[in-house]
């Protein structure tokens, strides 16, 4: 049974949905001009959801998490839209608000965050810092307490404190990036791409764990990856992003299918756990130059049953039973493919 922390902010359904963006755009500066990296992004994160995104290396993911965050690196510029976490405007907060709010209403696992934990300092070290550094009035053995409790919620022995990150198998280093990720209970977590790096079984082991946690608190999951297969067996709701855009967002793939086609050649590429017999087609070209993005739907040049309106015209999103698709298909079906 997982225990509640007595300092945790355990969801609370009058303080707003856990994650809304509102046409969200955001761009870099280059020699060339400004590259749009996520392009009037809209989606919403509810409570006691875990949501994945989905979409191959450069579609903006990751981009997208640090927007939520309101970590944009140098060079980024938010240019439009809205993030509203918890119903708080992120972008609205002064620099001391948002550095209380983030980790303990919102946190993220970052992509290959295991590998930067401090090799000189013990996992002790590590926690203790995050708590005491965002809750500086903690006594020692309050501090020491919720230590032990985080460490016990992702099924690490709390002895295993005293050891360096070198002293740990990869799995193990994962779990304390996620311990500390977890430290303040934020109602709302990122995951970036959190098991890459594991075998399939440590990953599996892990990804159990999160699910279970999940559950319990009711939290609302971003869960960020470019392995279809994995999300869809852990997220109840999938978005697939492509070229900075969310293309699809869908509840059901198993019942009502892929709706738009870059949904479906992911699918092909990267065929469900336990399929052993499926051939493995790949998506034929490269995704687009941010740089210079294709006239249209920027899919178009590698979508097999692109007609000529995709060349001119970007698809606006439209409902098609319970998924969200940007596709001309669906409002202007059995067009002509293109010359
Ligand atoms: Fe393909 Fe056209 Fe749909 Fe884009 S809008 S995915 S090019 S059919």
């Amino acid at each position: 049974m997982i225990q509640k922390s007595p300092e945790s902010p355990a969801y609370d359904e009058h303080i707003g949905v856990p994650l809304v963006l509102d046409h969200v755009s955001v761009s870099f500066s280059t020699p060339s001009g400004p590259a749009r990296a996520v392009n009037d992004v809209s989606l919403t994160l509810n409570q006691g959801e875990i949501l994945g995104l989905v979409g191959e290396s450069g579609s903006g993911k990751s981009t997208l998490a640090f927007t939520i965050m309101g970590l944009l690196p140098d060079g980024a510029q938010f240019d439009s839209g809205s993030v509203r976490v918890l119903g708080s405007d992120l972008y609205g907060m002064n620099p001391e608000t948002l550095r209380t709010f983030r980790w303990k209403r919102i946190a993220m696992v970052f992509q290959s965050a295991m590998n930067a934990l401090n090799p000189v300092m013990t996992v002790e070290a590590h926690i203790m810092d995050t708590l005491q550094s965002h809750n500086p009035g903690i006594r020692p053995e309050d501090a020491r307490r919720r230590m032990n409790e985080i460490l016990d919620l992702v099924k690490i022995d709390p002895r295993r404190a005293r050891s360096f990150p070198h002293e740990l198998s990869g799995g193990m280093k994962q779990r304390i990036v996620l311990a500390i990720a977890m430290i303040f209970n934020p109602p709302v977590l990122l995951m970036d791409e959190p098991t890459t790096a594991l075998d399939v079984v440590v990953q599996r082991s892990i990804l159990d764990q999160v699910r279970e946690i999940q559950a319990e608190r009711q939290m609302a999951i971003l869960f960020i990856s470019h392995d279809f297969s994995l999300v869809r067996s852990l997220a109840h709701r999938v978005a697939i992003m492509y070229a900075g855009r969310i293309v699809e967002i869908t509840g059901s793939l198993e019942r009502s299918g892929p709706h738009h086609p870059y949904t479906e050649g992911l699918m092909r590429a990267i065929p469900e756990l336990g399929e052993d017999d499926v051939k493995i087609v790949g998506i034929p070209g490269n995704p687009p130059d941010l740089l210079h993005l294709p006239e249209g739907c920027p899919f178009h040049p590698r979508c097999p049953v692109a007609f000529n309106r995709c060349k001119v015209e970007a698809p606006p999103m439209v409902q098609v039973n319970d998924a969200l698709i940007a596709c001309h298909q669906y409002t202007e079906p059995g067009k002509e493919g293109l010359a």
